[in-house]
């Protein structure tokens, strides 16, 4: 209590002001390094493993809302959001991102989702380790990957109007 007495009164009659707007919020930042993110991608590949699930080459979770940690062992699908955004930052490993072109095949797998076996006629970039991408709404995208090697990505998805 001591520190209190070296406040100026006019700053303890702040206090409670203070305090209100500083601490409205119920709920705090929540912040990752690199290095917990990709454990937390490793241990979603451990449980993937021991629960004998299917292995689709991906594992992935929403950390909250709109952002996920993702993890895969080789190529993905092609893939279109007609109302997100794609925006990640690669955290582990290689691989090569395809976009533009149209999707070959194309089916829709939810509201808005399109996926399909591969992209024809996009640009292909390699993407390393922090390096980030951003696919805006309606671009096909697939990302391949190495069999064998891990690619290890947080993404978030970025809704549009
Ligand atoms: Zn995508």
């Amino acid at each position: 209590m001591k520190i209190f007495c070296h406040i100026a009164p006019a700053t303890l009659m702040l206090l409670p002001l203070l305090c209100a707007t500083a601490f409205s919020q119920a709920a705090p930042a929540v912040t990752y390094s690199p290095q917990e993110l990709i454990q937390i991608a490793q241990q979603m590949r451990e449980q993937a493993k021991n629960s004998g699930a299917v292995d689709s080459g991906i594992v992935e979770k929403f950390l909250d809302s709109s952002t996920i940690v993702a993890s895969r062992d080789r190529d993905g699908q092609a893939e279109l959001h007609e109302r997100f955004e794609d925006v990640f930052v690669v955290l582990q490993g290689n691989a090569t991102l395809v976009s533009g072109g149209t999707v070959v095949n194309p089916r829709t797998s939810a509201p808005g989702e399109i996926r399909g076996p591969s992209v024809q006629g996009g640009v292909r970039k390699s993407l390393r380790e922090g390096d980030m991408a951003h696919i805006p709404a309606n671009v096909p995208h697939q990302l391949l990957v190495q069999p064998g090697s891990l690619f290890t990505y947080f993404v978030v998805k970025v809704p549009v109007k």
